[in-house]
């Protein structure tokens, strides 16, 4: 599709790269860790990236955790991120409804996990539903009229690893008998690594079931959506143009960096091989590919 195949990180084009941006956005899982171990070198590529005065953003797509919680998560790998400094997309979600105006007297039915409950929460809003919600109350019965809320005003769906036919029906009532019930996805990847060893079914999957039967397509706040950046580069007041997205996945972060300007850089811990990378069926291309994130400290002669 005429995008110039990426180029490998070098000594040659690192100061380029470096100099042209003022922040790094890393992707977490695949590079800055995997499940719940640090990637070699991360800790100390971090710090010196700080210490030449590069603000550094962590933008995940993984819903399960509140920023509350993924600050915590760094801290217990040895590595200093502050909450503002990390955007979900549980926190992603709530600020959907935040700067859209969304009243705080409806409330929001939740097919996902605490940390999108807790978002919301901190945003001022009812969450209802979450992990535990119905796991005991699916009926069948012929007679049966399902009753649901009516002050719903959004259903946001994210990862569920509880998820079952009480949640599919009650989101799905929620958006189909008010039409103006909000419709949110956390992010639409097909799967995660919810273990070290594999991948497994993720918010994608979920997202699909509702989309069938509400017959609707969610607005989508995670990577590849750009949602995530307006917020970002408000809070931070930077330009999407001074900065590098560095993911491992090229239909979630090297397309959200596309999608939103920033020069991007593929590692290959992750999702993506290098294989994949130069498939002639692959049609996004970084702007640069490395091996892990520690090769920039190398490439910096660190
Ligand atoms: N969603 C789920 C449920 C996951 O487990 C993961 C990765 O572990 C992701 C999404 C992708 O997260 P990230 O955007 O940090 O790669
Ligand atoms: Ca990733």
């Amino acid at each position: 599709n005429g995008q110039a195949p990426a180029e490998l990180l070098s000594a040659n084009n690192i100061t380029a790269l470096f100099d042209s941006v003022d922040a790094f956005l890393f992707d977490c899982d695949g590079v800055i860790w995997k499940g719940d171990k640090l990637i070699d070198g991360v800790r100390q590529t971090l710090d010196v990236l700080r210490s030449k005065g590069k603000k550094l953003i962590f933008v995940t797509n993984n819903s399960r955790r509140s920023r509350r919680q993924y600050a915590h998560k760094f801290h217990s790998l040895g590595v200093s991120v502050s909450e503002d400094e990390i955007f979900s997309s549980s926190f992603a979600a709530a600020m959907y409804l935040k700067v859209n105006n969304f009243p705080q007297e409806n409330k929001v039915y939740v097919i996902g996990g605490e940390g999108i409950l807790e978002e919301l929460r901190q945003a001022g809003y009812t969450g209802l539903g979450g992990p535990e919600d119905g796991e005991k109350r699916v009926q069948l019965k012929s007679n049966c009229l399902f009753e649901h809320d009516k002050n719903v005003g959004a259903v946001v769906v994210g990862l569920d690893p509880h998820i079952n036919y009480y949640k599919l029906q009650y989101g799905t009532l929620c958006i189909r008998e008010n039409p103006g019930c909000l419709f949110i996805a956390t992010n639409r990847d097909a799967v995660g690594h919810l273990t070290d060893l594999q991948e497994w079914p993720g918010a994608g999957c979920m997202v699909a079931a509702m989309c069938a039967s509400t017959e609707k397509e969610p607005i989508v706040v995670g990577k590849p959506s750009t949602f995530m950046m307006e917020i970002l580069s408000k809070k931070f007041q930077i330009a999407s143009s001074r900065m590098c997205m560095v993911g491992d996945r090229l239909d979630t972060d090297i397309l959200f960096g596309q999608n939103a300007g920033c020069k991007t850089l593929l590692v290959l811990s992750g999702v993506t091989t290098q294989s994949t990378l130069q498939d002639p069926s692959n049609n996004i291309q970084p702007d640069y590919y490395t091996n892990q994130v520690s090769d920039i400290l190398e490439l910096l002669g660190q």
